[in-house]
C-alpha cells in the first residue's frame, strides 16, 4: 500500500500529508519519493528536516501484527531529473527514523528530525521514504542548506558561503583600501564567519571612517589604518583624500622631511662675522651669530669660503688654507682659518645653510675682508752674512711671515765685539737687510735680531749668530776705538713688558703679574665707613708711655716731626720718627692724619717706610715709625755731588724701585712719587714714604691746582695723570723715571727753573730731560723709557729691577757714559741769552753751576772776569784747585757751553 495525501488538522492547522498505515501484515515495503531536488554547486551536504506523526502500534491491540514504529530515509543522486522512472535500487539508505513521541490517542504528537545527507556530487537527488510497516504521516520535509552570509571584515569583503563544512574563504580589499596577501577567513558548518586573516589598509588619502576620503585641510600619507591628519604649518590647504599638503610659496620641504612635517624657509645670512688673530702663526679663527630666520629648522649648517679679491676680481684661496673643523658642514657658527699668509687680505663668505637651502634661488650670506692681525711681531730665526769687508759686514735676514700690506716691521739688531759682555749697539730698521761699518778688522761680533710690531712691541730674538770681518792688509793701522754704545735698557725691559701684557690682570693688565704679587692688595682707607675701626685693624696702638721725643727734624702739614726713641721689650730703645698732629685740629684733619698710617700699616717691605704704630687715645695723635738717619733723599743728595759713585746710586734707585714694584703688586698707586718723598738711612738704605691720602693734594709744596682742579706735583707726574688723572703704577714709573733724574744729577730739580707750564708744554712735544751729568748711559736709557708717552710702554717695577740688579751685576755696564749736554744740563734763567757775558761776576757763575766751593780757588788765581774764564783750559782749572772729575767736568762743560751761541736749547727731544 502506497502513502495517500490526506488532510490533517494538527493544533488547529490542517495540513496535507502523506501518510500509510499498513499494520495489519508484515513484511510491507511502502515508498514515497520526493521530485528531484537540484542541488546548488558547492554545496556537498544538505539537511533534511522531517516533521512527522506516528501512531503507538499498543493502540491498536492485537491486530498489529505487523507494527512497527519506525521509517527510513533513503536518498537517490542523479544528474537528471528522471522522472518517473523510480527503481528502488538506485536509492541507498540514510537513517532509520524514529519518533521521539508516538501519538496514542487523538492528539498528534508531531516529532522533528533532521539528518545530514552528503557528501553529494551529483546535479541533484531524491529523497526516498520507506515505511516498514508503521502507522505514520509525513508532515513537512525541508531540504536545506546553511551559509555564512557575504560580509565585510577588516575592510576585507567575503562572499556568502555555504556552511557545510569548515572551510577557509578567500575575501577582497573593500575599495580604497589594499593588503599585501589576500584577506582569508573560515567560514564554520554553522555559518559562522571565524578567524579574519591578514589586515586591509587604507591607501593614502582615505581612512577607514565616513566616506572614507581624507576631509579637504586633511591629509593621510600613507597606507595605513590611522586617521587623516589636519595639515602641518606652512602648507597650502588641501583638497579632499589628499595624501600631503603642498608648501606655501616660500616654504619648502627638504627630501628627508617626512609629508608629516611643517614646511619650513631657507635660513637667513649669519650676522655679526668677525675675526680674531689668533697666537701662532698664520691662525684666524671668524665668528658669527646664527641667522635671524632659520626657517624653524634644527638642521642649520655653516659653510666658509675663502676668496683673494682684486677691485676687478676674486679668485679662490686655494688648498693651501686650512679651516678647522672644516669649510662646510659647521654646526658651530665659529672656524679657525689656518696657514695663511700675513701679508694678504682674505675674504671669507659664510653661507648659513639648512636642508631647504638648495630649493630657494637666493643664498644670503655674510662676508668680511680681513687680515692677519698681529699683535707680535713675526719670528727672526736665521741672519744671514750677505758680503763683507775689513770693516763692514752685509746682513740679511727674512722674518716667518710677511708683515701685512699696511704694516710696516721693522728691526732691532743688536751686535757687539764677541767677548764683550757689556757693550752693545742697536739700530732700529726699517729693513730686513743692513750694510754695518766701521767694524775692526779680522773681528768676530755677534748678532741678533729681532722684528718690531706696529706699537714697538718686539718679537722673539734671534739666535745669536758669529760673523768676522775680513783682516785688513799689513799697512793699514788700524787705530779707531770703536766704543759700543751700552743700550740694553730698551730691549730687556720691552721683552718684559710684553710678557706683562700678556700675562694680563684684572685692574691695570700692564702692571698685574702672577708671580710676583703679594698675597695682600692694599685696602683704601675710605672704604671702611668708620676710619678708625680702620686703622686699628692695620696698625698697632702704642702706648705713648713707651715713646720719648728728643728733637724736631722736619714739619709735615699736619705738625712736627721727631726724632724719639721707643722702649720695646726685649730690643731696648729704638730710634723712631715720630710725626705728630698739631693741636686745634679738625676730626677730618685727625682721620686724615691717621689714613697714612693705615695706608703704611698695611705694607711690609725693607724699602716702605716701616710704622712701628700709632697713638691714637692720647690727645695729640701720633704716627710712629722706623727713623731713618739721613732724612729725605733729596735733601741728602744735594751738594754731595760727585761724592758718591754712580754704583751706590743706582744701588739707591735699586732699592726705591723695589718698594714701588712691592706697592705696585699691591695694587697702590703712589700718585707723589719724588725723591723729597724717599728717605735714606745710615746705611743709604732708601725707603718710599708719604702716604697719606691728601699729600697730594695738601702736604706736597710741589702740588699745582691743575685746570681740573686736582692738585698734582706737575714735574714728577705722567703726561696722562695730569691731562685726566690716570694715575696708574705706570704714572708712577714716569715718576720713579724723575727721581731717577734727580738722583744722578744729586738732588737737582727736575727742569730746573722752568713753569710749570713750560713742563708740560715740554713734555708735550715729546722733549724729556737730558742725562744728567757723569749718568751711566744704560741708566739714562732706563730714564727715557720710564717717560714714554704711551703708558703701557713704559717698563714695570718689576722690569726696572731686574734691569737694575743686572747692571749692579755687572758694574762695567755703568762705565758707559751718557752723552752730556751741558748746554742745557746747567742752564739758568738768565742764560737764555745764551752767550757768556749774562754773568756778571765770576762767583756768580760758579753757583749757578752749583759749584760755589771754588769761588775763593778762582779769586786767588786771579780769575775775576767771564772772559778769563772762557778762556780757560783743562790744566788751568785743574790748577786753581779742582781736582775732583765730576767738578771738573761741570766746569769745563759749562765754559764749553758758555761758548756755544746756540745755548737756549731747553731739554732733549726724543
Ligand atoms: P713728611 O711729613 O713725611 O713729609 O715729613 C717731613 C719731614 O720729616 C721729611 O721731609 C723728613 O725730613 C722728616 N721725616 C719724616 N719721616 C722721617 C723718618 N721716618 N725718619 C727721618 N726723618 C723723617
Amino acid at each position: 500500500m502506497p502513502f495517500l495525501l490526506s488532510s490533517l488538522l494538527v493544533n488547529g492547522t490542517l495540513f496535507y500529508t502523506y501518510s500509510v498505515c499498513s499494520i495489519e501484515t508484515t513484511e510491507q515495503d511502502n515508498w514515497l519519493r520526493t521530485t528531484f531536488i537540484q542541488r546548488r554547486p558547492g554545496t556537498s551536504r544538505v539537511s533534511v528536516e522531517l516533521s512527522f506523526v506516528v501512531r503507538d502500534c499498543n493502540t491498536f491491540g492485537g491486530a498489529s501484527v505487523g507494527c512497527k514504529e519506525t521509517f527510513n530515509l533513503f536518498i537517490s543522486e542523479a544528474d537528471a531529473d528522471v522522472g518517473t522512472n523510480f527503481r528502488k535500487g538506485q536509492f541507498r539508505k540514510v537513517a532509520t527514523i524514529a519518533p521521539d513521541e508516538v501519538t496514542q490517542g487523538r492528539v498528534l504528537k508531531v516529532n522533528t528530525e533532521t539528518k545530514t545527507v552528503g557528501p553529494l556530487s551529483k546535479k541533484g537527488f531524491y529523497l526516498g521514504f520507506q515505511d516498514v510497516g508503521a502507522c505514520v504521516a509525513l508532515l513537512s520535509v525541508r531540504v536545506y542548506y546553511k551559509t555564512c552570509p557575504s560580509t565585510v571584515q577588516s575592510l576585507a569583503v567575503f562572499p556568502e558561503t555555504v556552511a557545510d563544512a569548515l572551510r577557509e574563504v578567500e575575501g577582497a580589499c573593500v575599495e580604497n583600501a589594499v593588503s599585501q596577501a589576500t584577506p582569508r577567513i573560515y567560514c564554520t558548518a554553522e555559518g559562522k564567519w571565524v578567524v579574519p586573516m591578514v589586515q586591509c589598509q587604507c591607501l593614502a588619502g582615505y581612512e577607514a571612517t565616513g566616506d572614507s576620503s581624507c576631509k579637504p585641510g586633511y591629509f593621510k600619507p600613507s597606507v595605513s589604518n590611522n586617521f587623516c591628519q589636519v595639515c602641518p604649518d606652512n602648507t597650502k590647504p588641501s583638497a579632499s583624500g589628499a595624501s600631503e599638503c603642498l608648501c606655501e610659496e616660500g616654504f619648502f620641504r627638504a627630501p628627508s622631511d617626512p609629508p608629516t612635517s611643517a614646511c619650513s624657509a631657507p635660513p637667513s645670512a649669519p650676522r655679526d662675522l668677525t675675526s680674531m688673530t689668533l697666537p701662532g702663526e698664520g691662525k684666524l679663527q671668524l665668528f658669527w651669530s646664527p641667522p635671524l630666520v632659520t626657517g624653524g629648522r634644527s638642521d642649520l649648517m655653516y659653510s666658509v669660503v675663502c676668496k683673494l679679491c682684486d677691485e676687478a676680481s676674486c679668485i679662490p684661496c686655494g688648498e693651501k688654507i686650512r679651516f678647522e673643523p672644516g669649510p662646510t658642514d659647521l654646526q658651530d657658527p665659529t672656524v679657525v682659518v689656518s696657514d695663511l699668509d700675513s701679508h694678504l687680505n682674505y675674504t671669507f663668505t659664510v653661507e648659513a645653510q639648512s636642508g631647504v637651502s638648495q630649493f630657494s634661488a637666493e643664498r644670503p650670506t655674510a662676508t668680511i675682508t680681513t687680515a692677519l692681525d698681529y699683535t707680535d711681531p713675526p719670528k727672526v730665526t736665521e741672519i744671514h752674512l750677505d758680503d763683507r769687508s775689513p770693516t763692514s759686514l752685509f746682513l740679511s735676514w727674512t722674518p716667518t711671515r710677511r708683515p701685512p700690506a699696511h704694516i710696516n716691521h721693522r728691526y732691532e739688531l743688536m751686535y757687539r765685539r764677541k767677548g764683550d759682555v757689556t757693550t752693545y749697539k742697536v739700530l732700529i730698521l726699517d729693513k730686513s737687510f743692513v750694510q754695518i761699518d766701521g767694524l775692526i778688522p779680522a773681528t768676530t761680533y755677534t748678532f741678533r735680531v729681532h722684528a718690531l710690531g706696529p706699537e714697538g712691541n718686539p718679537g722673539s730674538y734671534s739666535a745669536d749668530h758669529e760673523f768676522n770681518t775680513f783682516p785688513l792688509g799689513t799697512s793699514t793701522v788700524f787705530g779707531v776705538a770703536v766704543i759700543l754704545l751700552v743700550v740694553v735698557a730698551g730691549l730687556l725691559l720691552r721683552k718684559r713688558r710684553l710678557n706683562a701684557r700678556r700675562r694680563g690682570g684684572p685692574e691695570d693688565p700692564y702692571f698685574s703679574t702672577d708671580q710676583h704679587k703679594p698675597l695682600k692688595t692694599y685696602i683704601d682707607p675710605h672704604t671702611y665707613e668708620d676710619p678708625n675701626i680702620a686703622i686699628h685693624k692695620f696698625v698697632t696702638e702704642i702706648d705713648p708711655s713707651v715713646i720719648g721725643k728728643q728733637k724736631v727734624i722736619g714739619v709735615g702739614e699736619f705738625g712736627e716731626v721727631f726724632r724719639g726713641v721707643m722702649k720695646i721689650p726685649g730690643r731696648g730703645e729704638v730710634p723712631v720718627a715720630i710725626k705728630t698732629l698739631k693741636p686745634g685740629y679738625s676730626e677730618k684733619q685727625r682721620q686724615d692724619f691717621l689714613s697714612e698710617a693705615t695706608i703704611m700699616g698695611q705694607f711690609s717691605h725693607p724699602n716702605i717706610i716701616h710704622l712701628e704704630g700709632v697713638i691714637t687715645k692720647f690727645k695729640h695723635a701720633m704716627i710712629v715709625t722706623e727713623y731713618m738717619e739721613n732724612g729725605a733723599l733729596d735733601t741728602y743728595l744735594k751738594g754731595r755731588d760727585g761724592e758718591i759713585p754712580p754704583y751706590q746710586l743706582v744701588g739707591m734707585l735699586r732699592g726705591i724701585a723695589a718698594g714701588m714694584k712691592y706697592l705696585s703688586d699691591m695694587n697702590y698707586v703712589h700718585r707723589d712719587l719724588a725723591a723729597r718723598n724717599v728717605l735714606v738711612n745710615s746705611n743709604l738704605e732708601c725707603k718710599v714714604s708719604d702716604f697719606g691720602l691728601s699729600r697730594v693734594l695738601e702736604d706736597d709744596a710741589e702740588g699745582t691746582y691743575t685746570t681740573r682742579g686736582g692738585k698734582i706735583p706737575i714735574r714728577w707726574t705722567a703726561p696722562e695723570a695730569i691731562a685726566y688723572r690716570k694715575f696708574t703704577s705706570a704714572s708712577d714709573v714716569w715718576s720713579f723715571g724723575i727721581v731717577m733724574w734727580e738722583v744722578m744729577a744729586f738732588g737737582e730739580r727736575p727742569y730746573w727753573d722752568m713753569s710749570n707750564h713750560e713742563v708740560m708744554k715740554a713734555i708735550n712735544e715729546n722733549f724729556r730731560l737730558p742725562a744728567p751729568m757723569d749718568c751711566p748711559s744704560a741708566i739714562y736709557q732706563l730714564m727715557l723709557q720710564c717717560w714714554l708717552h704711551e703708558r703701557l710702554k713704559r717698563p714695570r717695577f718689576l722690569d726696572i729691577v731686574n734691569f737694575l740688579d743686572k747692571l749692579l751685576k755687572s758694574p762695567e755696564s755703568l762705565k758707559t757714559i751718557a752723552d752730556f749736554d751741558p748746554r742745557v744740563s746747567i742752564r739758568l734763567p738768565s742764560t737764555s741769552g745764551g752767550d757768556g757775558t749774562m754773568f756778571r761776576s765770576v762767583p756768580e757763575w760758579l753757583e749757578s753751576i752749583k759749584m760755589s766751593q771754588y769761588k775763593e780757588s778762582f779769586a786767588r788765581a786771579g780769575i775775576t772776569t767771564m772772559e778769563q774764564v772762557l778762556a780757560l783750559r783743562h790744566e788751568d782749572i785743574r790748577n786753581i784747585g779742582v781736582r775732583l772729575p765730576g767738578h771738573m767736568k761741570r766746569i769745563a762743560y759749562s765754559i764749553l757751553g758758555l761758548k756755544d751761541e746756540t745755548s737756549s736749547l731747553s731739554v732733549f727731544a726724543v
